[in-house]
């Protein structure tokens, strides 16, 4: 018997060529290979009478071969095979184009099972190159529920079905990690049946059963990782606050909290006042006034005696956040230092010592806070702005700074409760769901092509009128297949031809970080007039003189994503657009995109992003922030997901911590399952 970890080499048929091309689908083991699900089946279990072939719907039917195959050489390089089937109920013409196996397998008079789609034309139905086997034969790719596999060049479906059908005759499947009693309770298959069954499953109810178990198990596993992360957390201790006096601090603002911000705080100070590390996501759309909240935290805990840390994702996040922090600490009397990698080596220095003599007790910075470096006299508070760009690794080694600070994750990113509970289930969760009062919506409008001089025209005006533009587009290079209109060549098109006179700026995610910062600290300076840009300017830069964004091929985006970018324009005092162009013409999406022009709700963008896509295209794909789930489908699987969780969070507290071959299989697959996450998840 062979294992699991054993690379697939081992088995028949697989060289060095063949193992390049699935390592190009991530497979090097066995086990990969056994866990390389399909993501679909196409049911050939059902024999259909030829009368009753639908057009381009593929089926399988029994024919009897009506005369002998022809074939005839078309030109160098094609042959065409004709040749003519009936059953009781019909003929049908087919033809197979360069298939010698075709010409010489089907004999007149021989009945055979064939698996195609018939095309009609005014003649009748025909059908070109339908897969066959003889009524003996056993079936492979008739007569079966055929799984369909996620494929890479040069290896067909055809392969990968043998290759797995392989490694599960030589190796046995990953070993059973669900407890008996919730497999009876929830009516889940073992986990050596489902395996086998959803890659050779009898018919569509076995792969459903199949598919059902192993996302069971795939929400079981985290769910549990959440349980026990939040578990070893409740046994961490915390001094309490004692002092929560915020009159100073609310007296310093030059504006009132809204009810929402108010409501966070107070569930922060809230965790202060616990005997427990806070661990807290503040949830609100741009332009909520996070950083506010942010700040009233990073008072208390000065109040009390305790540094902050404030991450920031980029450096010049960090310079704005730095700015507005301190302008509102000074006054205060609360110390504030800027800590970013391009501070000169003596300045670093500087700010170190000052953070570790207590000298400083507010620091704002990026990454470079968490070299080994910088060290705290009291780290109280760590704040991580923009969270999804921080991985489990990096907001631990920061925690580890301190004697486990309270933690303060704040996001832009709307997230419906359902997968907020996924995804930081081990997080507590304070909405911001209000704007300040005063601000005006940003008038988002739906184009095609024709209104080109129009945009055009509109930009220039707005430039004439001293502000500023975004276009975005959604690759860095042109992409012929696509048609995607890509940023460097798309800046090239606007300053050469349509904007000679204007300074035109480029910015995408190829650029150096340092380049990157160049150019987007001199935007914001207003030293160019219009930034033609990728996503990258998706993550918070403020340029509240900026009233216009473009977004090209907006179709490509997800909605949140739309809605994410729409929210860099609309932060200064002048009324601001938002203008999607897009040249598709599918109805849906353009009902997607006209949603977005109606709402400005981020929370309702999210939901229906949610349920037209899915979560794997939820941000984008590069940033879900999700685990990499294989097999579930949050948008479909919520029901799923809440039993698994149930279930999951049950056993943990009765079984978890035991020492059975059970629990630690599931323990190691929460391992697993937490290490191939890393990164992306929160
Ligand atoms: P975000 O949630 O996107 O981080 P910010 O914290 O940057 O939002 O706040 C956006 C703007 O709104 C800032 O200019 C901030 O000063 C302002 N602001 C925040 N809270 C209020 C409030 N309660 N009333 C008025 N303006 C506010
Ligand atoms: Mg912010």
């Amino acid at each position: 018997m062979a294992r699991l970890r054993d690379p697939v080499t081992i088995l028949k048929g697989v060289g060095e060529a063949r193992a390049k091309q699935l390592a190009n689908l991530n497979i090097f083991t066995l086990g990969d290979l056994i866990c390389h699900f399909p993501r679909g089946y196409e049911d050939r279990t059902r024999l259909v009478p030829i009368a009753m072939l639908e057009p381009d719907v593929p089926a399988c039917f029994k024919a009897m071969v009506m005369n002998t195959p022809r074939t005839a050489h078309i030109r160098k390089g094609l042959d065409m095979t004709k040749v003519q089937l009936a059953d009781t109920t019909g003929r049908l013409n087919v033809t197979f184009f360069n298939n010698r196996f075709a010409a010489e397998q089907l004999q007149y008079g021989k009945e055979y099972i064939f698996y195609g789609a018939v095309s009609g034309d005014f003649v009748g139905y025909n059908m070109t190159n339908p897969v066959f086997e003889a009524p003996e034969a056993p079936g492979v790719t008739t007569r079966r529920v055929l799984p369909v596999y996620p494929l890479t060049a040069g290896l067909s479906n055809n392969v990968l079905v043998k290759l797995i059908a392989q490694a599960l005759a030589v190796c046995d499947p990953p070993a059973e990690i669900l407890p008996e009693p919730v497999r009876r309770e929830y009516g889940i298959l073992p986990a050596k049946d489902a395996y086998f069954a959803i890659h050779q499953p009898g018919d569509m109810e076995q792969a459903q059963q199949a598919k059902k178990r192993l996302i069971f198990e795939e929400f079981f596993v985290f769910s549990a990782g959440l349980s026990l992360m939040r578990a070893s957390r409740a046994e961490k201790k915390a001094v309490p606050y004692s002092n929560f006096n915020m009159k100073p601090f609310y007296a310093c603002l030059p504006f009132t909290l809204t009810n929402a911000q108010r409501r966070a705080v107070e569930e922060i100070l809230a965790d202060f006042r616990k005997g427990a590390p806070m661990n807290r996501l503040v949830q609100g759309d741009v332009g909520s006034g996070k950083t506010m909240v942010a700040a009233a935290a990073a008072f208390c805990a000065a109040n009390n005696g305790k540094q902050t840390a404030l991450m920031a994702p980029t450096e010049i996040l960090a310079e704005q956040h730095y700015a507005s922090l301190q302008k509102l600490f000074e006054p205060l009397g609360i110390t504030i230092d800027l800590l970013t990698g391009s501070l000169s080596v003596k300045q670093k220095r500087e700010v170190r010592e000052r953070l570790s003599s207590g000298q400083t007790t507010v620091v704002v910075g990026t990454h470079a806070l968490l070299t080994d470096a910088t060290q705290f006299l009291d780290l109280g508070l760590v704040i991580a702005d923009e969270q999804h760009r921080f991985g489990v690794a990096q907001r631990s080694k920061l925690s580890a700074k301190g004697e486990d600070p309270h933690l303060l994750v704040m996001s832009a990113t709307p997230i419906p409760r359902t997968l907020a509970l996924l995804m930081y289930g081990d997080l507590d969760v304070s909405i911001l769901d209000e704007l300040p009062p005063g601000r005006e919506a940003v008038d988002t409008f739906l184009v095609g092509e024709s209104y080109r001089p129009r945009i055009n025209a509109f930009i220039r005006k707005q430039v004439s009128e001293g502000h500023q533009c975004f276009v975005v587009c959604p690759a860095v290079e042109e992409n012929q297949d696509l048609g995607v209109k890509a940023a460097s060549a798309w800046a090239e098109t606007l300053q050469q031809t349509v904007f000679p006179d204007l300074r035109i700026a480029l910015l995408h995610g190829q650029m150096k970080g340092a380049e990157k910062e160049t150019t987007m600290t001199s935007f914001a300076r207003g030293e160019a007039d219009v930034m033609v840009a990728t996503t990258v300017i998706e993550v918070g830069v403020d340029v509240p003189n900026a009233t216009l964004m473009v977004i090209e091929d907006a179709d490509r985006f997800g909605l949140s994503q739309l809605h994410q970018l729409r929210g860099r324009v609309g932060r200064g005092k002048a009324k601001s657009y938002c203008i999607l162009t897009t040249r598709n013409r599918n109805p849906e999406t353009l009902q997607r995109l006209k949603a977005l022009c109606k709402t400005t709700d981020g929370f309702k963008i999210a939901e229906e992003d949610l349920k037209l896509r899915g979560p794997g295209d939820f941000f984008g794909s590069r940033q879900s922030g999700l685990p990499a789930f294989r097999v579930a489908d949050l948008s479909c699987d919520l029901v799923t997901l809440k039993d698994a969780q149930t279930a999951s969070a049950q056993w943990i507290d009765e079984h978890g911590t035991e020492d059975t071959p059970e629990a630690n299989a599931l323990r190691e697959r929460i391992g697993e399952l937490f290490a191939r996450s890393e990164g992306t998840m929160n």
